[in-house]
Formats: C-alpha cells, structure tokens, sequence
C-alpha cells in the first residue's frame, strides 16, 4: 500500500511504535486507532523530495488478505488519507519535476507492456532516452531562434548575426535529424498501438483460414458457402514482439442481401484505415485479370500508396512454390491449410510493419507524440523553404516558434490541463 502527500512523518509514530528510518525496510506492528495491531510487515518511509512522486511516500507490506488491507485502508483514511485516482502518484511525480510527461507515459506503458520488446522500449522511455533525443533538438530549436530573434531587434542597425546560408543550412541538419526521431518514435508506438493489417480478398478465396492460420485459432468461422463472414473479425498477434492487429473483412462483393451489405459498409471502413491490405486470391483461378479489377474497384488507394500485398492462398491444390516474389504490389504464395509459406508472410509483414528499417523501436512512443513530431517537422520545412526564398525574419521566427511549442507538449513543458486529464485517465490505480 503506498501514500503519497504531504507532512507523513507524523504519521508514522501514530502507525507504529518503532523508530523509523527513511529509505530502510523495517519490519513492525501497523497499529489500529485504539492501539491495537492490525498486521505485521514492512514499512518504508521515502521522505520528499526523494521519492518517486516528490513527496512524503509510505509504503506498506502487509499480509494479502483482503480483510487486512481494508482494515489498514480504514487506518490511513483515519489518519487523513484518501483513495489515489487513476495515475495520480506519476501524474504528482510529474507535477514535482520528478519526471517529465513522456515518462509519465512510459510507467504506463511499461505496466501495460505485452511484449518484452515493449517492456524494454518503455524502460528506455521511463529512463529518459527519447526525452533527452528532444531536448537536444529542442536546443538547436532554440539557437536559431535566438539568433533570429536578437537579429529582428537589431535590424535596423544593419548587424546580421547569422548569413541565411548557413540559417537555411542548420535548418534542413535540424529537419533532418527531426525526421530520423520521427522514424525511431513511429518504430516505437508500433510497439505499443500496433500495425493494422486487413486481410481482403472475394469470397472463398481462404481470408478467414488466413486469419486462423497466423493466429492459431479459430477466431474467424470457416465455410465454404460464400459470403459468410458478414462481421468484421479482429485478432492481434504478436510476431518478434511487434502486435499485429488483424481484420478479416467480409467477402466484398455486390449483393443485394442487407445483413451482408452491412458487413461490406464495415468492411470498406476498416480498409480505409489499415496500414496495410493483404490481398487474398486463389492460386488456382488465372486470377490476374480478376485482381486487377478488384484492385481497381477496392484498393486503389491502398496500391498507390504502396500498402498492398497480394496473397496467393491454397498453393497446395495448385502446385504453385512457396514464399515471396518481389513484385510491385509485393506477392506471397502460400497454403492457409498446409501452412507452407505462411513464415514467409510473418517475415514480409514483420518488414513492413518496420517501414523498411532494420532498427528496432528502441523506446516507446505514442501517436501524440508522433502527430507533435510532424507538426515540429512541418514547421521547420517551412521556416527552411522561407530562409531559402529570403522572406521576412519574422515569419521564420514564428515557424520555429510553433516547432518548439510542438516538442515542448511531448515532454509536457507546454501541456493544457485537458491533455493531463486524458493521459492520466488511462493509468490504473496506484501507479
Ligand atoms: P473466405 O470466404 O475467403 O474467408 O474463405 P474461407 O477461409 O472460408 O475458405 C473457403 C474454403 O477454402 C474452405 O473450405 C477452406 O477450407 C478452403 N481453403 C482455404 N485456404 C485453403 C488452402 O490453402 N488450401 C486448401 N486446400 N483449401 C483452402
């Protein structure tokens, strides 16, 4: 049991009769209002500001039984104390300076962890490692903008504290190492949000034993009726620690029945916004001119963007060999049933999902820090396109200005008191 506030040396005499030492664990009797002893365990005493939330902590170790831990309950409410909400020791250790907001999110984050893949990313994140990539960043930010700015004041008296050349040139070194933390964060929240990957294809053609097939079960209901996966079935699974969140979609095609109609609206919509589509399609059917007419129709967008790859399932009754064929979109032939080719497309999306670098996340990210990693970028784009076509100082001071604002809310310096709400929101009690 832990309390957090302020003033709790007094309270140990009236918890225990032995003399407490800070930071040593201490075995003693927890003492009831009326003296007497409620339990035997260890207390510990971190007195502020050494202590994980900045504060006076006490922290408890009492036997398990739930009964016990609600008399001590009593015990501490007696003395003053009241429940923690959700997140409110990290959300306290932020507001005392202890750690800064991206930290705060990793101590969730590790808690949450699925993988150790996670667990490692967030502990990077908890000790520091991305917080310090964005103040350094943060200050070369902010030695452009004092040149700039001191240059705004003296400019009337024809003094130029930095040659635009060189201006332009720091600013594209400072976009670019912008972009290479952007690629190392968009590693890291794939960590924790996960690759939406939708698996497409007409009826029949094996998406749902695609789907049991890399998840090792039947999450999805297998017929050979056509059109039988009228829902949108989700599945995550984990390979080499990346959360691979799976959407087997119903069989698209033109049908006037409403449930199924349904199902296609739904599955349209998860489509729309998986980071990549497996397209499904039968070895055996000369299907080219097929897929292609279904690419067209459905996937478009997808295949411009490059999220697209062709599955050619059931090689089994069509004798086509197993694995990847670099093509464009990229294809992988495999049997849903047999399983022959089915680690060739672990390793394809496991190579995706990384965006084409080997690097692993190697601390943990969250799409908000993301979406303030792009606006900084975007920013400084502009401030560089604007260095480069002379405009005016003022409106490259303003750029710059906003890209500092945007890393300053990953790490919490900026932050609103809504945005606070909401992160702390999602922790659980007592951390
Ligand atoms: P969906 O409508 O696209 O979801 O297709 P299903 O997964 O329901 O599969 C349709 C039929 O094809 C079922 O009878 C499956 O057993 C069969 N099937 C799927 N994949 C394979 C495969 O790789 N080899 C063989 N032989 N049959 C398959």
């Amino acid at each position: 049991m832990r309390v957090s506030g302020a003033g709790l040396a007094g309270w140990l005499a009236a918890l225990t009769d032995r003399n407490i030492q800070p930071r040593q664990a201490q075995h003693c009797r927890f003492r009831d209002t009326d003296g007497t002893v409620i339990d035997q365990g260890i207390l510990l005493f971190f007195p502020g500001p050494s202590s994980f939330t900045g504060e006076d902590v006490i922290e408890l170790q009492a036997h398990g039984s739930p009964v016990v831990l609600d008399m001590l309950v009593r015990r501490l409410l007696h003395l003053g104390a009241r429940p923690a909400r959700p997140g409110e020791f990290s959300e306290r250790a932020f507001l005392n300076g202890k750690l800064d907001l991206v930290q705060a999110e990793a101590v969730a984050d590790l808690v949450a962890a699925e993988s150790e893949a996670a667990a490692r990313a967030a502990q990077a994140s908890l000790q520091g490692e991305f917080s310090r990539r964005i103040s350094t960043i943060r200050d070369v930010l902010i030695a452009q903008r004092v040149l700039l700015e001191a240059g705004l004041d003296f400019s009337d008296q024809d003094i130029e504290l930095v040659a635009p050349a060189a201006l332009a040139e720091n600013l594209a070194a400072l976009c670019s190492s912008i972009a290479t933390l952007l690629a190392e964060a968009t590693q890291g929240s794939l960590l924790r949000e996960g690759f939406r990957v939708a698996i497409a294809g007409r009826p029949n053609v094996g998406k749902s034993s695609l789907m049991n097939a890399l998840t090792g079960q039947d999450a999805a209901i297998v017929t050979d009726i056509p059109g039988t996966t009228r829902d949108v079935i989700r599945e995550v699974v984990n390979i080499r620690g990346i959360p691979f969140h799976l959407f087997d979609t119903a069989g698209l095609r033109d049908s006037p029945e409403p449930v199924e109609r349904e199902g296609m609206r739904r599955a349209r919509a998860e489509l729309a916004r998986a980071d990549r589509v497996l397209l499904v399609v039968d070895s055996q059917i000369e299907g080219d001119t097929e897929t292609a007419v279904f690419i067209e129709q459905e996937l478009a967008a997808h295949a411009a963007r490059g999220h697209l790859s062709v599955i050619l399932n059931k090689i089994d009754l069509s004798g086509v060999a197993p694995g990847q064929r670099e093509r464009s979109p990229p294809l992988v032939a495999l049997s849903a049933i047999t399983g022959d080719g089915l680690d060739a497309l672990r390793n394809h999306l496991v190579e995706v999902a990384r965006g084409g670098s080997s690097s692993e996340g190697h601390f943990m990210a969250r799409r908000r820090h993301l979406a303030a990693l792009e606006a900084a970028l975007a920013s400084v784009r502009t401030a560089e396109r604007l260095a480069g076509e002379a405009a005016l100082p003022e409106l490259l001071a303003e750029e710059l200005r906003q890209a500092q604002r945007q890393l300053g809310g990953i790490t919490g310096e900026f932050s609103s008191d809504d945005l606070l709400g909401e992160i702390f929101a999602g922790f659980c009690i007592g951390k």
